[in-house]
């Protein structure tokens, strides 16, 4: 919202957030949509989207002849700009477009973000993408929200992004919603496990419409990530809170570690497998898989639905388990404290988890123990109480973030119902998703 003098200033020229406007800067004609100010430290500065698609923020003060041009740009706004032409001698790349902030605008009927934009809108936020890539095929087979997002929509990806491999891409973007892109960059991870292309999975913490919209240069740096030889499903979003570089993060080693900042995306228990700069410029960071164009894109397994992630805290009801177990659940991942503990050996018996998780075992359920505290790794041989749940038969899941272990037990389970084989998948590093020796500088990094 604008206040003070920039809106007396825009009230008396009858302009307001939304509306296109002409006006001449240093002499010469400009043409765009007024935007939002969110996002500029100036509070003297209008933010406009200019045609080209670019935003900027420009002085009130050196503004002549603003004029309403007498549109609102509601949905229909920003299909208005031009469409990007692609040269056919940059390497071929693909984009599957899913949904998210990131393919989001402001309405400015409402003044919420809504989620559909066209997907060849998304193009026109960033028209540097043209010096990159090809942009060979959009396929936009759903538009959601992250929170909406399904096991089976994540093997509706693989299948797309195999077959546009299949058809020579050197790579392919994705753009999704960023809540819950790293569940399914883990998931691409294992169903792709064999493949060795890039895969960027990018997103946005602020939509296109703002002046602080973080998805171009995301783009661009997925752009020349894919571009490179870096074959592995990375997230490829802001390294830090400026527009100065990104960060590609192995995809079963990352998690949204910020409800709104731009650089939410951190790696875990791992370094970055690299900083790439918007320009190409990249610094290696990780050891990492090599890119090998002879490799056909195969899709492995699927996703067995019947598998929970339970969370253990002081007062958590044991019965949870047994509804699980009822419920003909295969597999649980529990959230544990710490070295992977559960409430144990309660005041009052009846609070203990290990009754119910004994009887869970024995059910022929896979129980696998991850750690909520997110770093570090789970350890079946420090304390009593550990000792006694890996001779249960609890598996314990090393350095796996939580989030990765669900997704690849359900990934596990699609594949045998053997438990002994389970616990094999469960404990083989396919994919860089355990590490042996956790660097002491990848703690909050
Ligand atoms: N919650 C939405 C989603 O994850 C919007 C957030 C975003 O894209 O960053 O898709």
């Amino acid at each position: 919202m604008y206040s003070g003098k920039v809106k007396e200033f825009l009230k008396k020229r009858k302009v307001s957030e939304g509306d296109f406007v002409k006006f001449v800067l240093k002499g010469v004609k400009y043409c765009g949509i007024l935007l939002p100010n969110e996002g500029t430290s100036s509070t003297d500065s209008l933010m406009i989207k200019q045609e080209s698609g670019y935003n900027v923020g420009i002085n009130y003060n050196d503004v002549e002849c603003l004029t309403n041009a007498g549109k609102k740009a509601t949905l229909g706004g920003v299909s208005k700009f031009k469409d990007l032409k692609f040269n056919k001698q940059m390497p071929n790349v693909s984009l599957v477009a899913t949904g998210g902030t990131i393919s989001s605008r402001v309405d400015y009927k409402t003044g919420g973000v809504y989620m559909l934009m066209e997907p060849n809108e998304i193009l026109k936020t960033t028209p540097e993408l043209v010096d990159i890539i090809n942009l060979d095929a959009i396929e936009s087979p759903f538009r959601i929200g992250s929170e909406d997002m399904s096991p089976d929509l994540w093997s509706l990806m693989a299948d797309i992004i195999a077959k546009r491999f299949n058809k020579g891409d050197v790579g392919v973007i994705v753009t999704h919603g960023t809540d819950t892109l790293h569940y399914t960059s883990s998931a691409l991870s294992f169903l792709l496990k064999d493949f060795q292309k890039p895969i960027a999975l990018v997103g946005a913490q602020r939509s296109p419409d703002r002046g602080s919209f973080d998805g171009s240069m995301n783009l661009i740096c997925a752009a020349q990530y894919v571009t490179s030889d870096i074959a592995e499903t990375a997230i490829v979003m802001h390294g830090t809170m400026n527009d100065d570089f990104c960060f590609a993060n192995r995809g079963t080693k990352v998690r949204k570690m910020h409800t709104s900042r731009r650089d939410a995306f951190r790696p875990i228990n791992t370094l970055p497998l690299a900083k790439i700069w918007p320009d190409g410029k990249k610094e290696v960071l990780n050891q990492y898989r090599k890119r090998d164009d002879s490799v056909k894109a195969k899709v492995c397994g699927g996703f067995e639905n019947k598998v929970a992630i339970i969370s253990a805290y002081p007062g958590a009801d044991p019965e949870i388990i047994d509804y699980y177990v009822d419920k003909g659940y295969k597999g649980i991942i529990i959230s544990s404290t710490a070295l992977g503990h559960v409430p144990g050996y309660t005041q009052k018996k009846k609070d203990s988890w290990l009754p119910v998780l004994k009887r869970a075992v024995d059910s022929g359920v896979f129980v696998g123990n991850a750690s909520q505290t997110i770093y570090g790794r789970v350890h079946p041989h420090v304390y009593r109480q550990l000792i006694e749940l890996e001779q249960m038969g609890i598996v314990f899941l090393e350095d796996l973030l939580v989030e990765t272990a669900y997704v690849k037990l359900m990934w596990a389970l699609s594949q045998t119902k053997d438990l002994k084989r389970v616990k094999e998948i469960m404990l083989t590093n396919y994919v860089g998703e355990f590490n042996q020796r956790i660097v002491p500088e990848a703690f909050l990094y």
